[in-house]
């Protein structure tokens, strides 16, 4: 069975975190405190392939 990469991150496995749009920090009021949605990464693994981790090879 042939799997295409996933569509949605281009089999890269995360997608950039939009609680934050990628900037790690989110700034409430006076202050800036890490994005729990991606624990401070700024990304977030793809919610369709799960972080298909199979397409990533470093
Ligand atoms: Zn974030
Ligand atoms: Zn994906």
């Amino acid at each position: 069975m042939h799997e295409e990469p996933c569509m949605r991150c281009q089999g890269k496995g995360s997608l950039v975190c939009e609680e934050c749009q990628g900037k790690r920090k989110i700034r409430k009021e006076m202050v800036t405190e890490k994005c729990k949605a991606c624990n401070g990464t700024g990304r977030v693994k793809c919610p369709s392939c799960r972080g298909g981790v199979a397409w990533v090879k470093d």
